[in-house]
């Protein structure tokens, strides 16, 4: 049995509104994924894409400084 077809509100794309589907009803499984940097990045993400990666590169920064010092 065919499921329900839904327009993804965040990427505008098709996806079948399984039962159970976990996240929002429109919203497609990809974009009800739980983002890695839930609030900020993401909101930034939505506004900039640069602003997202500027983000992404600053913690990396911060986590291979964190790492860092406790090789050291
Ligand atoms: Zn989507």
């Amino acid at each position: 049995m065919p499921f329900p077809i839904r327009v993804c509100v965040v990427c505008h794309e098709e996806f079948e509104l399984r039962p159970g589907k976990p996240g929002f009803a429109n919203r497609c499984p990809a974009c009800s994924q739980p983002e890695e940097d839930a609030g900020g990045a993401h909101d930034a993400a939505t506004v900039d894409p640069g602003a997202a990666k500027e983000i992404n590169a600053a913690r990396r920064a911060a986590m291979r400084n964190l790492l860092y010092r406790k090789d050291s």
